[in-house]
């Protein structure tokens, strides 16, 4: 059986990219056959395995070193039992070779709803300005276009429990046809 698919979930912070992947990887294995993927929190992999060099007391986040992180995907990746696919949940997707993503999601939501939920989390001020602002600016859809062939890239808007299990539902759509292509 070959691998499979990676599918990079990217976002703003509070878009809802981790509440997605854990619904996604929860459901994928519930198609028939059972196609599992794997959700990877990068966020969380960079503080267990310490993909970083330091915390940012301005910021309130780890001044992540981007070559940890690939060689730990990169180890993740060949690793992963055949048939199996990962979601990789990280709020930024261009540090990524062009050559591992089959899929690109990017999740978009209303940035007074965002606002809301960030303040929920507690973040600091600057950090809901600047992630409210880079909502605003579409900055991670424009990342995800300049990185990534216009094909794999898709924009979904996510703010309601609707959108989400539809978003679920879309993405579980393509993996199958992703694995009737390669199986046949
Ligand atoms: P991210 O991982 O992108 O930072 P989370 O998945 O942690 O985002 O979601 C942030 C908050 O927003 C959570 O409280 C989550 O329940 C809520 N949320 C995310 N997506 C949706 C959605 N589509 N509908 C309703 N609430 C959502
Ligand atoms: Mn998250």
């Amino acid at each position: 059986m070959a691998p499979g698919p990676i599918i990079v979930l990217t976002g703003t912070p509070g878009t809802g990219k981790t509440s997605t992947a854990q619904l996604l990887a929860s459901s994928s294995t519930s198609l028939t056959p059972p196609l599992p993927l794997r959700h990877i929190n990068v966020g969380d992999l960079i503080k267990e395995k310490s993909l970083h060099d330091g915390w940012d007391e301005e910021w309130q986040s780890w001044d992540v070193n981007e070559d940890k992180v690939l060689d730990e995907l990169e180890r993740l990746i060949d690793e992963r039992p055949d048939g199996e696919g990962l979601i990789l949940d990280w709020h930024t997707c261009d540090a990524y070779p062009e050559r591992w993503p089959d899929l690109v999601v990017v999740l978009r939501c209303d940035h007074a709803l965002l606002w809301e939920r960030l303040e929920k989390r507690n973040y600091p001020m600057n950090k809901i300005q600047e992630n409210n602002e880079s909502e605003i600016m579409q900055v991670v859809l424009d990342e995800a276009q300049a990185s990534y062939p216009a094909e794999i890239v898709v924009e979904l808007k996510s703010e309601t429990p609707e959108d989400m299990e539809g978003n679920v539902d879309r993405i579980l759509e393509w993996a199958k046809v992703w694995r009737e292509q390669r199986v046949g």
